[in-house]
């Protein structure tokens, strides 16, 4: 990286009073606060020219690396030519040619794209779509959904109601009603696995018994991430989502994946889906759609879902749903270059290639002061620490906070560092990331 430090800024660290961030604790974040001026491949860089290694690829979307060139000219062009149109009964070529790209980067059979702005807005789009399909075909009774424990699927009402998290909706409800979720297909015998856990299949089998108890003809979709992200990176056991689609398909309830974080390479195919070598029936996608550069998200539907909806009167509006900002075409421009990086990259192969070394690396950290668990999956990774009684998440925080000084930014959640570097990271990054987390271990009371 040989490009100049940009200049210090004097209003840097001058964070002010109106900004109410996301998800962070306002006084202790004025205290001490963490800002970032630029970004570049691998790295952020602060206001005095420091740089950190980003091993969370922002949030878990920056899957090329920091300002593309490509991508950031894509936008720049697009800013200038065409600066909005709706897609409200019209729309723009890029809007077109990105849902023809998406389409074939998509299983098979998945090959029609409704677009949002955020991947919230993409799982709430997917649960309206899964309702409206049944409602189409004259089954209006099949409103019920199903999340799964520790599931994240967003901060709209829909996601919060089948998300798993049980902290999020405390101070929100009441929620949606006719909510179910699964467990967390997980235990203590499959802490350390590399990969997915080799048992644990038979917790799909928790599906077809709540189906005994609930009528299955009153449920609309079934909702997971393939793997659980912000839960914690719980990749699925072997078999486990096999079972969940062949229930799902027994009863005609939609199968939705999740991979607003598992898309677009993470697991070293286009997505999960196909990694793992199962179909849904929708997938929902964001984040790594544009890199992280332009606000995006989409659903992805299948053939059947989307001719369910046209089987009505051609003068009919099928779904009475959409967002001002729905295929923007800054976000498509960002969307097709990206599409195209990734592409003329070989990202996914990379990421597919890099897995072995980085599961390897992660996992040489078991046996360090305060590992509880670690598991992988792709380029996703998780170090699972003990936690201080009486102190639930401190270590995690100290050891990012560690990690930080050293000039690697991590993520810490609860008790755990989550991992999700740039696709394009090399062995020396990997190195750099896992041994500031092992010094900052050993440094930990
Ligand atoms: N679903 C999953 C699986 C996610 O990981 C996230 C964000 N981390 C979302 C939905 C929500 O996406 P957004 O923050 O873009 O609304």
């Amino acid at each position: 990286m040989t490009a100049a430090a940009p200049s210090a800024r004097p209003f840097a660290n001058d964070v002010g009073d109106a900004f109410w961030l996301p998800f962070t604790a306002m006084r202790q974040f004025r205290a001490n606060p963490m800002t970032f001026v630029a970004a570049e491949g691998m790295d952020y860089i602060a206001a005095d020219g420091r740089r950190v290694l980003d091993a969370m690829a922002g949030l878990w979307c920056v899957n090329a690396g920091h300002a593309q060139p490509r991508i950031v000219a894509a936008i720049q062009e697009a800013a200038a030519r065409l600066d909005f149109v709706s897609s409200f009964r019209m729309s723009h070529p890029a809007a077109f040619a990105l849902a023809e790209r998406l389409a074939q980067l998509a299983p098979e059979g998945l090959d029609h794209v409704f677009f949002t702005n955020s991947g919230s807005e993409a799982v709430d789009s997917a649960l309206k779509i899964a309702r409206a399909y049944h409602h189409a075909r004259g089954e209006a009774g099949r409103t019920g959904l199903i999340g799964r424990a520790k599931g994240y699927h967003g901060m709209g009402f829909g996601g919060l109601s089948v998300g798993g998290i049980g902290r999020h909706k405390r101070d929100f409800g009441p929620l949606l009603p006719d909510v179910a979720h699964l467990r967390l297909p997980y235990d203590g015998s499959m802490a350390f696995s590399r990969g997915q856990p080799a048992h644990g299949a038979g917790y799909a089998d928790e599906l077809e018994a709540l189906l005994q108890v609930v009528d299955p003809a009153t449920v609309a979709a079934v909702i997971v991430e393939p793997v659980i992200g912000s839960g914690g990176v719980y990749p699925p056991p072997v078999g486990y989502l096999e079972r969940l689609r062949a229930i799902c398909s027994r009863h005609s309830i939609l199968l939705v994946f999740d991979e607003v974080i598992t898309g677009f390479g993470r697991l070293g195919r286009a997505f999960a889906a196909e990694a793992l070598g199962v179909t849904p029936d929708i997938i929902t996608c964001a984040k790594g759609m544009t890199n992280g550069a332009v606000p995006m998200g989409g659903v992805i539907v299948s053939r059947q879902v989307f001719d369910a909806f046209m089987a009505g009167p051609p003068e009919a509006i099928e779904l009475f749903h959409g967002y001002t900002y729905s295929a923007h075409p800054l976000a498509c421009a960002a969307g097709l270059a990206t599409l195209d990086v990734y592409e003329e990259q070989g990202l996914f192969q990379r990421a597919a290639a890099m897995a072995p070394a980085w599961e390897e690396a992660l996992h040489d950290l078991r046996g360090e002061p305060h590992v509880a668990d670690i598991r992988s999956i792709g380029i996703l990774g998780v170090v699972e620490l003990t936690p201080r009684p009486g102190a639930a998440g401190a270590r995690a925080t100290a050891c990012a906070q560690a990690c930080h000084e050293a000039g690697v930014l991590v993520r810490a959640s609860g008790d755990l560092i989550v991992l999700s570097p740039p696709l394009i990271l090399a062995e020396e990054h990997v190195a750099r990331i896992v041994g500031a987390i092992r010094t900052a271990l050993r440094a930990l009371d």
